[in-house]
Formats: C-alpha cells, sequence, structure tokens
C-alpha cells in the first residue's frame, strides 16, 4: 500500500466541502454526490465495477475467480455533521479504495469477490435518522417513517432522493440477501480517547452499543430568592441536579460492562437569578452493550426520580424518547481479526463502540466486526478531528489482510 497515494486521497476528497469550518458534506447534497461521483471514478480506476443501489449506496465490486461466490465486504460513509473532520467514515472508505489499488498494483486475484460498499446518509445531521443506506441494504427501513423526513430548510427525503436520481418509493429495492455477503467489516476511527490512552495500534469491535433515552420533567414552585425560607421551598433544579448525579453513580456502578450515562440536556425555568427555578428539564441518554447493565442503569433512574419525588415534594414525571437494542459483532469474524493482528505483530485490545455505525445493520445480514484506528485526543465530529496516516495504516494492513484471507487469494 502507498502511503502518499492514500494522503493525495484524503486531500482530494476534503475538497468536496460546502461553506464553513471543517468539512461540511451533509447526506444527499450536491456536494456529498459530487465527493461520491469522484469516489466511483476512483474505484473504477482500480479495477473495480461501480453501481449505485436504490439508496444512493455506492458498491463496487472487485470480480473473484468464482463469481457466483458470496462477496467479501468493507466500507463506511463520506457524509459528514456540519463542521465535521475529515476522517470519520472517510477513513474506512479511503483506505478500502487503497486496499484496492494496491491488489492490482500486485496483481492479485481471490477467489472470492471483493466489495467496497460506499453508504449513504450515515449520519444524523440533515434529516435526524442516521445509517438510512445500510438500514435500506438490510431491509430495515419504516417507509411510511422516510417519507415523513425533512430538513431543516424543509426539503423532504423524498425530494432528496430525487435529485440525486432516486426514487423513495423504490428504496426497498435496496434490500440485499444473507447469501450474497460472506463477511463484512468496516474500518472506523475509533471516536474515543481508548485506544490512544492505551497506546494500541487497533481495536476490533465486539458490540456497538445502543441507547435508551429518557426525557425527565421536575416540576416545583418558582418563587422570590429573596422571601422563600429554604425550607419552604420546591426547587426543581435541586431536585434535577439530584436525579442527574444518580445517573452518574448507577454508571460508575457499571464501569465493568463499559454502560455510560450522559445528561445532555437540561433546561430550568424561569432562569432568573432571583427566582427559585420552578420547572427544570433534562434529557439522559444511558447507552451500553449490555441490556441487563443498561436496565439496572434505568431502574437507578427511575428508584431516584421516586426518591427525589417523596424527599423534595415535587412533581416528577419521565418518558422514554427512543431504544435501541445493542449489536454483537460476529465472534468468528472477531477471532480471524485478532488472528490478522497477531501475524502482522500489531498491537490491538477487543472492546465496544459507543458510538453507532452502518455496520450494526448490516449484522444483520452477514456475520461483521469493525476496525478501529486512533483519534487523535478522542475528539470527533469536530474540525480538529485527527487520526495520522500512519496509524491509519496500521488498520489498513490488519483489513487488507483480513479481506484476503476471507476471500482466499488465488495466484500468491
Ligand atoms: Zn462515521
Amino acid at each position: 500500500m502507498n502511503l502518499d497515494r492514500m494522503r493525495h486521497s484524503f486531500e482530494e476528497l476534503a475538497k468536496f466541502t460546502d461553506k464553513g469550518e471543517g468539512i461540511n458534506r451533509l447526506a444527499y447534497t450536491e456536494m456529498e454526490r459530487n465527493a461520491r461521483l469522484y469516489m466511483i471514478e476512483q474505484l473504477e480506476l482500480a479495477g473495480l465495477m461501480v453501481r449505485t443501489d436504490y439508496a444512493g449506496n455506492v458498491i463496487a465490486r472487485r470480480e473473484g475467480t468464482a463469481p457466483d461466490l458470496p462477496v467479501v465486504a468493507t466500507g463506511s460513509h463520506i457524509d459528514s455533521v456540519y463542521a465535521a473532520g475529515e476522517f470519520d467514515g472517510t477513513a474506512g472508505v479511503l483506505v478500502a479504495l487503497e486496499i484496492m489499488r494496491s491488489l492490482q498494483d500486485e496483481e492479485i486475484s481471490t477467489e472470492h469477490p471483493l466489495e467496497v460498499i460506499i453508504f449513504a446518509c450515515e449520519e444524523s445531521s440533515r434529516f435526524g435518522a442516521s445509517t438510512l443506506g445500510s438500514k435500506a441494504m438490510t431491509g430495515r427501513l419504516d417507509p411510511a417513517y422516510t417519507r415523513s423526513l425533512t430538513d431543516k430548510n424543509g426539503v423532504t427525503l423524498m425530494q432528496a432522493f430525487e435529485e440525486n436520481g432516486l426514487d423513495l418509493e423504490e428504496v426497498h429495492l435496496a434490500k440485499r440477501f444473507r447469501d450474497e455477503i460472506k463477511a463484512f467489516v468496516e474500518l472506523h476511527v475509533e471516536q474515543g480517547p481508548v485506544l490512544e490512552k492505551q497506546g494500541v495500534a487497533v481495536g476490533i469491535v465486539s458490540a456497538i452499543a445502543a441507547p435508551i433515552r429518557f426525557h425527565v420533567h421536575v416540576e416545583g414552585t418558582a418563587d422570590h430568592s429573596g422571601t422563600t425560607p429554604m425550607d419552604y421551598r420546591r426547587d426543581a433544579l435541586l431536585g434535577a441536579a439530584e436525579i442527574a448525579l444518580s445517573v452518574e453513580r448507577a454508571a460508575i456502578e457499571e464501569l465493568a460492562h463499559g454502560t455510560v450515562g450522559t445528561v445532555g440536556v437540561f433546561a430550568i425555568q424561569p432562569g432568573a437569578m432571583n427566582v427559585v427555578p420552578g420547572l427544570a428539564e433534562m434529557d439522559v441518554d444511558i447507552r451500553g452493550t449490555s441490556l441487563a447493565s443498561r436496565e439496572r442503569v434505568v431502574k437507578a433512574l427511575e428508584q431516584a426520580l421516586e426518591d427525589v419525588k417523596k424527599a423534595r415534594g415535587l412533581d416528577i414525571w419521565m418518558e422514554e424518547i427512543s431504544s435501541e437494542t445493542p449489536v454483537e459483532m460476529d465472534p468468528a469474524i472477531v477471532a480471524d481479526l485478532q488472528a490478522v493482528c497477531e501475524q502482522q505483530n500489531i498491537k490491538w485490545i477487543t472492546m465496544p463502540s459507543g458510538a453507532g455505525h452502518d455496520a450494526m445493520n448490516m449484522a444483520s445480514l452477514c456475520p461483521t466486526s469493525m476496525i478501529f484506528v486512533p483519534s487523535k485526543n478522542g475528539l470527533s465530529h469536530n474540525p480538529a478531528e485527527y487520526t495520522s496516516l500512519e496509524g491509519l495504516m496500521e488498520g489498513a494492513e490488519v483489513l487488507r489482510a483480513f479481506l484476503l484471507k476471507q476471500a482466499q487469494v488465488v495466484n500468491e
């Protein structure tokens, strides 16, 4: 593989960005479409046959000597959040491209076909819905739901599809079938600090965490801050604060299971220096790869609600906003990736993914896992997001060796 060639591709792809800080390449925009066309061109130059499916996913195939065998696939996404960095998604796509180029250079043939997939609309930034391309590919897209989606300018997903020469009414045709794909592995930047902190080159993902989210509503009495004695108050903020701290405590209890709890939204009313807060509202996100562990944190949250309600005489209720199920990666694929790391003498750990990825949908279709590479300072969804290309190359070596092992080289 060629580091300079890969660096050049990063520089070229980064040019496809709308105005604003960092990378702005939102799903199904003209800019993202142009980036996709650039990638299609590059994949074709690397000798792959490229098609775009009914959801806008790019599927590039490198034919095998036994074309009827199921494909061994890799891929990621090139759409971004607002003010994104250069590596989220892009890393997995450009590593895949570099692997394909290297196979062409070395004239390596495989028995199974290989595939590079560029998933459409992985990020939720434009339509409030994530991993639409991989959901479509795995038959997990709800038609009624997709018809309801609009962006902040009022453009519907249906219109965005049309602008890309796609028809939302046909998106179900993007579904693929179980025997088509032998294995899928996505390389992605970690987006967290663990690999860097531990000085490890590669994370092999064992499971993808999923969140359960709640809206908590705490109602007390807004009173004059000067005239209301401390023992006559019903301070909504203080009750909510106790609940937030209980989420932290419960999640820390589950540290060994990797479950995390976050109060990321917290608003009080009326929000004046001279008024005891009468209303506090917060959104709680609890996620992990173990449902049982996640459930214990939820139970602790419910208990805190009861306790605070009683102790402070507040009116408190909560509603579930969403609940998704954690996804296990395929143990055989995980073991295979570990074996490859050992062979290549690359330092690795097995770890969960705290963020969602296209791989979590693909896992319903075929044996799936992910390779993580270090993110500098754990940063992502930020223009300062950075992964060194040397670090990326180590992940690329693992992915290449894995793909070749699974697809079986015929002429080495
Ligand atoms: Zn991503």
